[in-house]
Formats: structure tokens, C-alpha cells, sequence
């Protein structure tokens, strides 16, 4: 998977998104075409993920484990 600067005039293919996609990622077969993104959509998409992937707040978290085992 990897994501490209979209360098057509596409949509962005958000539903209710009327901006031009700025960013297109590429499935490689799950879907028959790239997705292609605004930046609003880009944000709203990683707030999304980063809710699902990291459920703490990152704050030092080196510095914190570090403390811990000391
Ligand atoms: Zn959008």
C-alpha cells in the first residue's frame, strides 16, 4: 500500500466531499481504482486510525518506561 500527491483533477471520493483529492492511495486491487483524498479527508481519516491504533496519549513515551523500570 502506498500513498501518491494525486496529480489529476479527481473528487475527492468522501461522500458529501466536494474538494479535489489531493493524495491518491493505491489498493493494488482492492478497489479497482486509487482512492484519491483531500487533505480534510486525510485528517479526519487519521483521527479516525489514531483513535483505533493508539488509544493513549503519546507523551514521551521513552522517557515514561524508563522512569517505570527504574
Ligand atoms: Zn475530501
Amino acid at each position: 500500500m502506498r500513498i501518491d500527491i494525486c496529480k489529476n483533477q479527481l473528487k475527492c471520493d468522501f461522500y458529501g466531499c466536494k474538494n479535489l483529492a489531493k493524495y491518491s492511495f493505491s489498493t493494488k486491487g482492492f478497489i479497482r481504482r486509487d482512492l484519491v483524498f483531500c487533505e480534510d479527508c486525510m485528517k479526519k481519516m487519521f483521527e479516525c486510525f489514531s483513535k483505533l491504533m493508539v488509544p493513549k496519549p503519546i507523551d514521551a513515551p521513552f522517557k515514561k518506561n524508563k522512569k517505570e523500570r527504574v
